[in-house]
Parts: structure tokens; sequence; C-alpha cells
């Protein structure tokens, strides 16, 4: 008897309900997340509910992002395929697969070793081997692999850490929750001018884990802390 995958029919409902049904309609991202097998980079216990419409535990008291934000903070970096892209907060990797799929190359961030560790481990399992997973204060950027095409953060800062916006190239984009004194935390994109005036657009509220670091919010801060269901 044919062994029919049972998470393909939640996911394509994710992509069709969740995410193209709430305007995100970047064909690249749409069908990146039709392949990343999202089961995989929960805990066993949470397989069930990984095509569900919110974020998941995933240990050291971190989560991974609900889908639709995850889709709607890739397609306004606007990818066209190729890029060279730094992703702050790499959490359980899922994101850092989803962007495998349409960028070049991947660098992404950790400041958790246990959480760097397994996510290195599920990527490497399944095969992603274009991300590179890196251990480290992720407000200080990656110089290494600097300039960058894009770069998004998946935690919310006090504001954008001057470290990412210098690692952009001219023309970069940066999408990252920063806090807001109305709105709790705002979703920004800045797009990087070549002559010192960067363009910033306040895209949607937004809910996320804090950005700790020398260029965020100081260790043991519980500010933005999330509230799992
Ligand atoms: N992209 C992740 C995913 O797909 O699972 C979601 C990540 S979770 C919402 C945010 C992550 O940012 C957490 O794993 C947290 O430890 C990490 N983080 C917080 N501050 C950081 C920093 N300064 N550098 C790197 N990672 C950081």
């Amino acid at each position: 008897m044919k062994w029919i995958n049972p998470y393909l029919e939640p996911r394509e409902r994710m992509v069709r309900d969740q995410i193209a049904g709430r305007g995100v309609h970047d064909r690249r991202v749409l069908d990146a997340m039709l392949h990343v097998p999202r089961e995989a980079f929960v805990p066993e216990e949470c397989r069930p509910a990984a095509y569900s419409d919110q974020p998941l535990a995933i240990g050291e008291g971190q989560t991974i992002s609900q889908p639709y934000i995850v889709a709607a903070m890739l397609q306004a970096l606007g990818l066209e395929g190729g890029e060279r892209v730094l992703e702050i907060g790499t959490g359980s990797g899922y994101g850092a697969a989803v962007l495998a799929h349409i960028a070049r190359a991947v660098h992404t961030i950790e400041r958790i070793p246990a959480l760097a560790r397994a996510a290195r481990e599920t990527l490497r399992r399944l095969g992603y081997d274009s991300v590179d997973v890196v251990e480290g204060d992720g407000t200080l950027g990656w110089d290494r692999a600097a300039p960058y095409d894009a770069i998004v953060a998946t935690a919310h800062g006090p504001g954008i850490p001057p470290s990412l916006r210098a690692q952009l190239r001219p023309g970069g984009r940066l999408v990252m929750p920063v806090a807001d004194k109305d709105k709790g935390q705002m979703l920004v994109r800045v797009v990087r001018a070549g002559d010192g005036h960067d363009r910033m657009d306040h895209l949607e509220p937004v809910r996320f884990v804090p950005l700790v670091g020398a260029q965020g919010w100081p260790e043991g801060d519980a500010r933005g802390s999330i509230d799992l269901p």
C-alpha cells in the first residue's frame, strides 16, 4: 500500500487559508512554505499542532513563530531569489529552511546554544546544506559574511541595532519587530539607502519574544515575553 504523508494536506491548508488567505501573495514564499516540513522543527509532542495558526513552544522559553507572520516577514524582504540573507534568531531552524528555498546563502544566528545545536542538526538531517547556523549575539550581526541583501530578526528589540543596519548593502532590506510606545510591538522594514537616508516603513503590530543582546534588551528583561496558548 502506498504511504501518504499525513502532514501534506494540513501543510497545503495552512498555506492556502492562513497565509495566502490573509494576503501573502509572494509565490516564492508560498512555494517555499509548501515544501518545508514544519512538523520536523517542533518537539514531538507538538507535531499534531505543527500546522495550527499559532506560535508553539520549542524549549528554553522560546517559540517557533506563527506561520502567517513568518510568511509576512519574508514577503516584506522582497526576495527575488539568489540573495544572501542573515536571520537573527534561529530558534527551531524553520524560518532558515524556508529562506533556503529562496535565497542563495542563509546565515542564521541563535544566542541559546542548545537551540542552535538542535536547529543545526535538524537542518542537516533535512539536507539544508546552504544554511550556516552560528551561535552568538545576533544584535551584532555576522560581520564575516556581510554585506547582506536582506536581514530578518525574529525577536523584538528596543530599536534597530546599528550593527544590522551597517551590514546591509545599499538597497538591502531589514525586517524586524521593534518596541512601539502605542502599539506594543511593530513590524518595521528598513531599506538601506546609499546616501545615509534609510527609508523606514511600519508594517503591522506583532508579538515576539525579546531580542536579548548588546544592541537589544538586557539579559533578564522579561519585556515582550510571549503568552503561549
Ligand atoms: N525563526 C525561528 C523559528 O523559525 O523557529 C523563530 C525564533 S523565536 C521567535 C526567536 C529566537 O530569537 C529565539 O530562539 C531566541 O533565543 C532568539 N534570540 C533572542 N535574542 C537573540 C540574539 N541577540 N541573537 C540571536 N538570537 C536571539
